[in-house]
């Protein structure tokens, strides 16, 4: 038993999440986290809303509302739609808490303390009418490099060169047009170059990370600079020291607060449970949380912040980078074990797009589909290692024939014919080599299942479960039970249709990390009765230190299955099915279709 730490890249609170944020961070994390708590371990799976920064305040600006309360829109939606995908987290939480403030200002200090924060004085664009920093991407111009006229200030999507703002030629702001003004600012830095070796030495001993990651992370130790930890905007984690605390035009960085949620909300899930200082089980590299496994699950645009940027800030507060140091309060903090990053989803071969409606949000996805059908579809045909296309063509293939007419046929028919012939589980005698084979490939499923989840290969994992699903309707066709009706062969009937209901709870449980929606309604067709696959709830808390109250994400995950076959007791009453996934009709893919392009 292990303590294993899933840490879930933060959605950022502008607006209704899509399907391909939730293929890339949350269905992947949840299915690991299900399966590692079924097989015994501690699992503490956190993350929640990314708040601050500045498109949430120019958003705020042009919606005429604050951008608190722009957030507290958003959070809510992506907290309900996240509980509507089932995603079981110990804690979804935000970063606008006063407790995130709090350990956020803890490790600025820490890294200050010692000496890897660099004070630096830049240029910084400013808007003449408003007297608010303008973000590089919110400044556009002509590119110096190739002459295109539409580069933005961090970078020219035209020949990919990486800019600085006031290279632009004729730069304008993208939010009114104005001629930026570009001034005098003072701000503090992230010294990277100070952890290029730390970083190098722990890469160098990672394994089986996915090595297009490895190999990515690498390559950017040859080129670390300090990187702006501040910026001059008034939505964001004050600076934690004196002369600074108190004024409203500079804040910390959106990204750099954004990493923090990882300890911050593992901090809040503790004092939540009324043992604050629980979260070491996962953190502390010394004492209790020395053996304990961290893994991060994100895009792959997110690489960076997890594989260089967050190790390391942890290095820095526990002195580990070329200044040393000393540790700060919270101690030595560990560092990721692996980082999980996910390819790019599309839709119908084009990038997703809100603006130009190339787009599905969770919420209407869940209006109008079952949550299992987009999580059989993320795990067997997502973006696990490649980028990959969404259609609604393959979403309604992959429904019908795979869940529907696999994996529903084999539940639906087994147990109707066990009800309708017996009433209950008939007891199996005297089993045959097939009956043997068909459990044994079934109980062989739970090592390979299993090893293929906890190696984040879900794809293949998945396919696994659905080859005991097939083995499974072959064995039923084979045997064909329905032509053993004679009051001889009732035995034989009663043996294969047990075999056939042991194999349907067996790929049950091997499919629940995926379908949790759908195992615990097979577990009661069965005639079980209890949890099997526990549910996210979705709680309104006061902040603990006297903020807003919000919404969380939390639950009792220490309930439900095992990962293990659990033999059926013959006798167990059983009733006439209910389908458990509906089939699609094929109209729905124009229909889809028509949406997008109106
Ligand atoms: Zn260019």
């Amino acid at each position: 038993m292990s303590h294993v730490l899933a840490a879930v890249a933060w959605p950022y609170a502008n607006g209704p999440r899509h399907i391909g944020h939730v293929s890339g961070f949350g269905v992947p994390s949840d299915v690991f986290s299900r399966y590692m708590r079924m097989a015994g371990h501690d699992v503490l799976m956190v993350s929640g809303t990314d708040e601050h920064g500045t498109p949430i305040q120019v958003q705020a600006d042009a919606d005429g509302v604050t951008p608190r309360e722009l957030a507290d829109r958003y959070n809510r939606v992506i907290v309900e739609d996240l509980h509507g995908l089932g995603l079981s987290y110990d804690l979804f939480t935000r970063t606008t808490t006063r407790n995130h403030y709090a350990v956020t200002q803890e490790l600025f200090g820490g890294l200050l303390a010692n000496n890897y924060i660099i004070r630096k004085t830049t240029l910084g664009a400013k808007s003449p009418s408003t007297g608010r920093t303008l973000p590089d991407r919110y400044i556009e111009g002509t590119c110096p490099i190739c002459g295109y006229d539409s580069a933005r200030g961090d970078q020219c999507d035209n020949c990919g060169n990486q800019l600085d703002p006031e290279q632009l030629i004729n730069p304008r702001s993208k939010i009114n047009g104005e001629v930026p003004e570009f001034v005098e600012t003072e701000h503090f830095f992230l010294d990277l170059p100070a952890f290029a070796q730390a970083i190098g030495n722990w890469l160098d001993q990672r394994e089986n990370w996915r090595p297009n990651v490895l190999k990515f992370s690498r390559n950017l130790l040859d080129d670390l600079q300090p990187r702006a930890i501040t910026r001059d905007l008034e939505w964001g984690v004050p600076i934690p020291l004196d002369d600074w605390r108190d004024r409203n035009d500079k804040r910390i960085y959106v990204w750099f607060d954004a990493v923090i949620g990882y300890l911050s909300a593992s901090v809040e899930w503790a004092r939540r449970t009324g043992d604050p200082e629980a979260w070491r089980k996962w953190w502390s590299a010394d004492g209790e949380g020395k053996d304990s496994l961290a893994y991060y699950f994100m895009g792959k645009d997110n690489i960076v912040f997890h594989s260089v940027i967050w190790p390391a800030i942890l290095l820095g507060y526990s002195g580990e980078g070329d200044s040393g140091g000393e540790p700060g309060s919270l101690g030595r903090l560990n560092l990721p074990t692996e980082v999980v990053s996910s390819e790019y989803l599309t839709m119908e071969g084009k990038k997703f797009s809100s603006s130009r409606r190339v787009v599905i949000y969770v919420r209407d996805f869940l209006s109008r589909y079952d949550p299992d059908a987009l999580r059989y579809f993320i795990a067997a045909a997502g973006p696990e290692a490649n980028d990959t296309d969404f259609t609604w063509a393959e979403f309604v293939r992959r429904n019908n024939d795979e869940l529907v007419a696999g994996w529903g046929n084999l539940v639906n028919r087994s147990i109707s014919m066990a009800a309708k012939n017996f009433g209950f589980v008939p007891p199996a005698i005297d089993l045959t080599p097939e009956d043997e084979a068909l459990l044994a490939v079934a109980r062989e499923g739970f090592t390979t299942v299993g090893e293929l989840i906890g190696k984040h290969r879900q794809k293949a994992a998945i396919g696994e479960a659905m080859r005991v699903v097939a083995e499974a309707n072959k064995y039923l066709s084979d045997q064909a039970p329905w032509k053993l009706k004679d009051e001889a062969d009732k035995p034989r009937m009663g043996t294969v249709l047990h075999v056939a209901l042991q194999v349907v709870s067996d790929a049950n449980t091997l499919l629940s990390p995926f379908l949790p929606h759908s195992a615990q309604k097979v577990h009661e067709l069965l005639g079980s009765t209890g949890t099997h696959q526990p549910m996210p709830s979705i709680v309104e808390v006061e902040d603990l230190d006297g903020g807003p109250s919000y919404p969380i994400l939390t639950g009792d995950y220490t309930v439900g299955a095992r990962w293990e076959s659990v033999p059926l007791e013959a006798g167990t009453p059983l009733a006439a099915p209910k389908p458990v996934f509906k089939k699609l009709d094929t109209t729905v893919i124009e229909e889809e279709l028509a949406r997008l392009s109106s």
